[in-house]
């Protein structure tokens, strides 16, 4: 995609970012004839949607985004065929370890659940998993285990789905930041960029870790909190497992260029800033389900975020454009887990190098679950956000619902229980899953 030089005067939809939500909305719009603009700031998948380990699963999940997921994994499946190009989708099955048989039973709540949904989770015996995951030196009990959940390229993935959007009529604009919105009668009349305006009365914010600063400027208050998350990748190597293994000390999953993409399993880092304050009560759920592995660090984020304006004027650079792509440093403390733990794990790729190694900060709402909404305060205002640490399997499944919800049609997912007033009108916040 090139960067944007001209812009379109006006269009049905605007969608600010190109993430996978993004771009999913934007082809799922355009493929039902809608006219629509994608802004994304700096590249498409720049941010979570191009660092994320590239796990597509349903097992595990919090029910709400059960159906959303399962259309999705049928939307990924159809992928190749519907875009004609490879994003790196196989069904290579998701496995959630168990050191001990007290663990193995713990999954149990989850196998009732998959068969109420009709999904395929079943629980392997020690040596059924043995099987499948080829060589390592753990003696797993067992584990929980989906044969049709899989995993997909993420560098590949967004940029392949916005191509197929702008194939079919989307405009897709990169370095292309948005400030704000201007409103006429209380409504939405444009999109205000950097590179002018474009008129529109429907606005969907899928701005990842940017929607509840962009959301704040408006005055509509979005509780997000965001966790650092580092990523490997090895070189490509002799063939250990087909799908995603996770277990408490590493994740791993094949390549689809051969190599294996790692990542540990206990560690999530929190950058500590002054949302974290802000947010606390909302997030006390979460924090307390992840305090084990939570490990917290006071460094520049907090500056950089007191310093950060809550309004900027429309015509000048905003906080977006100072921030092209949010591209954390890997923690080199946790990269050297990832190396001990790998080699402890699968003691055959001892010799096989760590080739790429990045870091991306995974954006959460307060129960770990989206947040898709129209907002009543400001008329054509919707934002999809808070896709914590498994949005990109959801992603093309949330465009098609956020495309159904855009346009006032039925796109068969309810999505009623991912309404932003959840985290304000008294409702328990209760995380079903994990970050
Ligand atoms: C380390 C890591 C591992 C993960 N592992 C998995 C996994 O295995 N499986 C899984 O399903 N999910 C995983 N995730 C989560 C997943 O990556 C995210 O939930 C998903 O990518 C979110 O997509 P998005 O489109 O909402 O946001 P993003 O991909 O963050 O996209 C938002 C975009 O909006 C742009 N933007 C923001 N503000 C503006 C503005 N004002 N104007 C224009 N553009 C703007 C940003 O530049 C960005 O590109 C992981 C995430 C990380 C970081």
């Amino acid at each position: 995609m090139e960067p944007c030089r001209e812009i379109p005067a006006g269009a049905d939809v605007v969608v600010i970012g190109g993430g996978i939500v993004g771009v999913s909305t934007a082809w799922f719009l355009a493929k039902q004839g809608i006219s629509v603009v994608l802004c994304e700031k700096g590249h498409i998948a720049g941010e979570q949607s191009g660092r994320n380990w590239g796990w597509v699963r349903v097992q595990g999940r919090d029910t709400r985004e059960i159906p959303m997921m399962l259309e999705s994994l049928r939307i990924w499946g159809d992928l190749k065929q519907d875009i004609g190009e490879d994003v790196g989708f196989m069904r290579g099955g998701c496995f959630f370890t168990a050191q001990t048989d007290k663990q193995l039973d713990e999954f149990a709540g989850w196998i009732d659940t998959a068969a109420e949904h009709g999904i395929d989770s079943r629980l392997l015996s020690r040596s059924e998993l043995k099987e499948l995951v080829h060589g390592s030196a753990i003696d797993w009990a067992g584990a929980l285990y989906t044969a049709s959940d899989g995993r997909a390229e993420p560098h590949i993935a967004a940029p392949a789905i916005a191509r197929a959007a702008s194939r079919s009529g989307a405009a897709i604009l990169t370095g292309c930041a948005v400030r704000g919105i201007e409103t006429s009668g209380g409504a939405i009349s444009a999109v205000v960029t950097e590179h002018g305006s474009i008129r529109t009365s429907v606005v969907l914010c899928a701005a990842g870790a940017w929607t509840s600063l962009f959301c704040r400027s408006l005055g509509i208050d979005v509780p997000q909190l965001r966790v650092k998350g580092t990523v490997a990748r090895t070189a490509p190597a002799e063939h250990v497992l087909n799908g995603n293994v996770f277990d408490d000390s590493l994740g791993i999953r094949r390549r689809a260029d051969g190599g294996y993409t790692v990542a540990h399993g206990g560690v999530l880092e929190h950058p500590v800033t002054p949302s974290s304050f802000r947010y606390f009560g909302k997030f006390f759920a979460a924090l307390m389900q992840e305090l084990r592995i939570l490990r917290l660090s006071f460094g520049s984020e907090f500056v950089d975020e007191w310093k950060t304006p809550r309004t900027w004027p429309l015509d000048a650079p905003s906080p977006f454009e100072a921030t092209r792509v949010l591209d954390p440093e890997p923690t080199p403390r946790v990269l050297n887990g990832i190396r001990r733990n790998l080699d402890k794990m699968f003691p055959q790729l001892k010799e096989t190098p760590i080739v790429e190694s990045w870091a991306g900060m995974i954006e959460s709402s307060p129960d770990v679950v989206p947040i898709i909404d129209a907002i009543d305060s400001l008329p054509g205002f919707h934002i999809a956000t808070g896709f914590s640490g498994h949005g990109f399997g959801i992603g093309p499944g949330a465009g098609k619902a956020i495309a159904g919800m855009l346009t006032g049609s039925d796109s068969g997912i309810d999505i009623s229980a991912l309404r932003l007033q959840r985290f304000f009108d008294g409702s328990p916040i209760r995380p079903q899953s994990s970050i």
